[in-house]
């Protein structure tokens, strides 16, 4: 493989591309600005130190930010295959609905009389959301999966406030194989976390779950297809079982992309689920664009729901209201949430109908199982022969006699020209690969992905452990030490540095 460098640092076509900083100057303008003419209205407050902002002409910052954009990996580059990240193409019908002016023009402090169109698309949103998890209430303004679970606990804890039970009732399970944020939000929300052991066939072991619950048990937090790739066999006898125990069941809905018109949550129990907007219904995700994590509640939760709720007035017209009569536990953001998603959700969900959102959750849990059928023969499937739900779970352990882990096919991915697949998670399987094609790629693209990896696990085999190690040797960068990059970000750019 050719290592070299080169003069500029440019690799091929891909420009080497500084810093803004260190490309622009203070002493040159990309605009030209007429000298403000009479009296200036600051009061004696205008700054009087030099501004020192990098300046660039239009082509050099054009060009600045297309180099960056090149470095990066996107989902219009390729397939993306990080599991339980669900992510999808992202139809450009949502974005024209979403620059729509009527939309895209609004202002969150207009007079309601001048948005009703918002309020409806907001309305209906919460409607097909409702219909198709078959919950009670839905709250639209929390800003991502994690803002969703945050928004889920508090109102469990006001749920347990309301009945007097909240001192007591101090302990949340979550399974091993949960998610990282539910440990997380049931901590900041501010209960003690207990985890429930998993079963070796990668689901919540019941007789574990069974022997945690008491009278201090606040609820369980379950993702459902779990970070496994797997339905919970059991879901329905945990929901009675913490139900019992005088406990809610928050469902983790990150994965609802796998069950989307097939079976709805609050049939099997559950009082409270968030949905990324930016996963199942595929509104941008990562750098592309704000989350949005609604979550749906049960009857038993409904009325701890976060505010503002949607009200017919007098007039018949929508309205925004503040108060419930129990207790909500008020705002979570400053206005309404995400509107250019909730714009964006709403096109997906009607262009795709009922039985289009049908077949997401078919082909997303077809294209997984294809993969995992093709991979299966070349790559250690830690949970048997089964059949997976939306993500292929895999791991490095055939690898490892040569010496090579998760982290060097990863690598070595990256010069195959693919972002790898989740690495390391879910936790429960050591130097775990958890892949999601999702439904938007073709079965071609499937099988180009699939002989990439097949093609690295041959190579794996034969006398080729250094070239593993020694990738990635095409990217702008190689390896980095990412514990450091974590530990000592280097965030500020400092005057001294400018070249001279
Ligand atoms: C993505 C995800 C989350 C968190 O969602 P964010 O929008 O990233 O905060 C939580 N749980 C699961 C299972 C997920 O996949």
């Amino acid at each position: 493989m050719n290592t070299e460098t080169t003069t500029s640092g440019s690799r091929g076509l891909l420009q080497a591309e500084p810093l803004l900083f260190d490309a622009g100057s203070p002493a040159r303008t990309g605009v030209d600005l007429p000298k403000p003419k009479g009296e200036s209205r600051l009061g004696g407050l205008e700054r009087k130190a030099p501004l020192n902002l990098p300046g660039l002409s239009e082509p050099e910052t054009l060009r600045h930010y297309v180099r960056l954009s090149q470095k990066n990996y996107a989902i219009d580059l390729g397939l993306f295959p990080l599991g339980s990240c669900t992510m999808k193409h992202n139809p450009r019908l949502n974005e024209r609905m979403a620059r729509l002016e009527g939309f895209a023009d609004l202002h969150p402090l207009q007079p309601t009389s001048t948005t009703q169109g918002a309020l409806e698309v907001i309305r209906q949103v919460g409607h097909w959301l409702l219909t198709l998890t078959g919950m009670h209430t839905a709250a639209l303004t929390p800003k991502a999966g994690a803002h969703g679970e945050f928004c889920g606990m508090l109102a469990i804890r006001a749920a347990l406030a309301a009945r007097g039970e909240l001192d007591q009732r101090k302990r949340v399970l979550t399974p091993t194989s949960a998610h990282g944020t539910n440990p997380a939000t049931a901590a900041a929300a501010g209960f003690h976390v207990e985890e429930v052991a998993g079963t070796s066939r990668g689901r919540v072991d019941l007789s574990d779950f069974r022997s945690k619950l008491g009278a201090d048990v606040a609820g369980v937090m379950i993702t459902n297809p779990n970070t496994c790739g797997l339905f919970e066999p059991d879901i329905k006898a945990i929901a009675d079982l913490i139900h019992e125990a005088g406990g809610y069941f928050y469902c983790d809905g990150a994965n609802f992309n796998a069950i989307l018109g097939k079976t709805r949550p609050g049939d099997l129990g559950v009082d409270a689920m968030h949905i990324n907007l930016h996963k199942t219904f595929s509104t941008p995700h990562g750098g592309g664009g704000p989350g949005a994590g609604p979550v749906v509640f049960s009857e038993a939760l409904a009325p701890f729901a976060p505010a503002p709720f949607l009200a017919i007035d007098r007039d018949g017209a929508l309205a925004l209201q503040e108060e419930t009569e129990a207790g909500t536990v008020g705002r979570l953001c400053a206005f309404h949430g995400q509107m250019g998603m909730f714009v964006r959700a709403l096109a997906y969900m009607l262009s795709h109908g009922s039985d289009g959102l049908r077949q997401v959750a078919e082909d997303a849990v077809l294209n997984a199982n294809y993969l995992l059928a093709r991979l299966r023969e070349h790559y250690h499937a830690p949970f048997g022969d089964g059949p997976c739900m939306h993500e292929a779970l895999l791991d490095d352990s055939t690898l490892k006699a040569r010496g090579i882990e998760t982290i060097d096919v990863a690598k070595m991915l990256l010069d195959e020209g693919y972002h790898p697949m989740t690495t390391y998670f879910p936790l429960v399987v050591h130097g775990a690969m958890l892949i999601e094609p999702t439904e938007t790629e073709s079965r071609a693209e499937v099988d180009r992905f699939a002989d990439t990896l097949i093609a690295i696990a041959e190579r794996a085999k034969g006398n080729d452990t250094a070239a593993f190690k020694a990738a990635p040797q095409l990217t702008p960068v190689r390896r980095l030490d990412e514990t450091r990059a974590a530990r000592n970000p280097r965030l500020r750019w400092r005057e001294a540095q400018r070249p001279e």
